[in-house]
């Protein structure tokens, strides 16, 4: 019997985690859904052993024997040296979409935005979560946003399936690329790109600032909003709390062979043993979790009888509120009533509906061929004496490149009409390689000759062209 049933890893977490998995458990297992159930253990007390992912080599194989995974929250030890065990498990099990349904429940959750029904698809392996950082002098710091036509490609066709699966009408891309033009403006141009292959979905674009205000304002104006994972990290809590409480939302971290499934609040260390938990956002993770199994019928049974708990006016003592709710439960009550609701179905929120499942999503565009040649080198230095000197020094250096720029913080410094800005403790210096053309060797000749100038070199980037189009922000102009 075992074999039909789905294998599903599961944690219980810490804080509120036990409580809230127990009680989801309880109500997955009275709506028969079919699950091969597999305890981990992952979190807190991994941690504090010395494990400093938080999760040990053998849960590794549990997880990788399992269809899905299940996770309640953990709390994440206080100081230096824990790596997120999220970003971890992401990374390892390339679960390349974080997929967040925002909806609201009015009237029976108070909210400012009763027809609020937003799903934030967010990026989540990319940018600046590759957590590439550096410190190149005492005073500075750098951090790389990464962002890969494939990872672009992977997210936003995630977006536009899961949007025809679920038969919505629009998917909104948030970016900024008005200001990082080459990062940002990759993920919009292959959302451009690839909202051509679904011409029965509406599509737009904002740039995320104004989109943020304008979600948070009017999120009745917004269907489906993909965008990259910082933006989505940020995006999607403000969205979360608006429609009602971040104790309500699920959410789903989508990979090609794996998948998790998760509340989107923390541990709650603070209410943690008291029975006083709201479950929702576990539970409604873990109908996500059956929908994408292929357990649709399990799924809606157990959304319709949360819907309808809800209806009732169940609450737990976050949605509670006084002419609204009818009785205010602790964690343990809450399950029971989904329990006695399941095969009901809500009658006046709209009832779950069977979904489809998205198409799994290994297909990539490939992109044609492209002439790459290197033009020249950014180099950085640590100085702190004038300006001039440098110029000086590096001109000497220069040989088979001609110094073009300098500048502080993304800001040209030399040569510059008007004063320089206040100057940072690392400079870049941009050389172009004469004719356009700098070879390996001739980089590793200038670094060589900024060397024996004592100069302090803290990073190199080479400059590409690609078909004649420079591949690098021109500060120059
Ligand atoms: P939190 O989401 O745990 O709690 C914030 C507040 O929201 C709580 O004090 C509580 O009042 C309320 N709340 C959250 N979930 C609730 C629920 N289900 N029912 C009722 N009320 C609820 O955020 P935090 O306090 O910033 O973080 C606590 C710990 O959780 C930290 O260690 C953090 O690292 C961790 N965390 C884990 C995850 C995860 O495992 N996915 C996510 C976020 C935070």
């Amino acid at each position: 019997m075992a074999e039909l049933k789905k294998k599903v890893a599961f944690a219980r977490g810490d804080g509120i985690g036990p409580e809230i998995m127990d009680a989801t458990l309880r109500i997955l297992e009275a709506a028969g859904a079919e699950l091969d159930l597999h305890e981990v253990e992952i979190g807190e007390q991994v941690y504090l052993r010395g494990v400093q992912t938080g999760i040990e080599e053998k849960t590794w194989e549990t997880l990788l024997g399992c269809e899905a995974f299940l996770k309640a929250p953990i709390t994440t030890p206080q100081g230096g040296g824990f790596k997120s065990l999220n970003v971890t498990i992401r990374g390892a099990f390339g679960l390349y979409a974080n997929v967040r349904p925002c909806i609201s429940y009015a009237p029976f959750v108070d909210t400012l935005h009763p027809t609020m029904n937003v799903v934030v698809i967010r990026e989540n392996e990319e940018d600046l979560y590759a957590g590439i950082e550096y410190r190149p002098t005492d005073k500075t710091r750098h951090a790389l946003k990464v962002i890969t036509e494939e990872g672009c490609d992977r997210i936003i066709r995630y977006a536009f399936n899961y949007a025809v699966a679920h038969g919505r009408k629009k998917v909104t891309c948030f970016t900024k690329d008005n200001i990082l033009k080459l990062s940002d403006g990759l993920f919009h141009e292959r959302f451009e790109e690839i909202a051509k292959e679904y011409p029965q979905v509406e599509n737009e674009h904002w740039i995320i600032d104004i989109g943020a205000a304008k979600v948070s304002d009017r999120p009745d104006l917004f269907d489906v909003v993909v965008m990259p994972n910082l933006y989505g990290d940020i995006v999607s809590d403000i969205t979360a709390q608006i429609a009602g409480s971040v104790g309500l939302a699920g959410s789903a971290n989508i990979g090609s062979e794996h998948s998790m499934f998760e509340a989107i609040h923390g541990s709650a260390p603070r209410r943690a043993g008291q029975n006083l938990a709201n479950p929702s956002g576990l539970l409604l993770g873990s109908v996500m979790m059956l929908d994408h199994l292929g357990l649709s019928d399990a799924a809606a049974a157990v959304q319709n009888g949360w819907l309808r708990t809800i209806e009732e006016g169940i609450h737990t003592y976050d949605i509670y509120k006084e002419g609204v709710s009818k009785q205010k439960v602790g964690t343990k009550e809450f399950a029971d009533a989904i329990i006695g609701n399941l095969g009901k179905k809500p009658e006046t929120l709209s009832p779950a509906q069977k979904q489809q499942p998205v198409p799994s999503n290994n297909a990539v565009t490939s992109s044609k061929a492209t002439q790459k040649s290197s033009v020249g080198v950014d180099v950085f230095v640590e100085w702190k004496e004038s300006l001039e000197t440098l110029v000086s020094l590096a001109k000497e250096a220069s040989d088979a490149f001609t110094l073009t720029l300098i500048t502080s913080r993304g800001t040209r410094a030399w040569p510059t009409e008007i004063e320089a800005p206040h100057l940072s403790d690392n400079l870049r210096l941009r050389f172009r390689g004469k004719n356009n053309q700098a070879t390996q060797s001739d980089i590793l000749n200038l670094l060589n000759r900024l060397d024996a100038k004592n100069l302090d070199i803290t990073e190199t980037h080479t400059l590409y062209s690609f078909d004649g189009k420079e591949g690098f922000s021109l500060s120059e102009y």
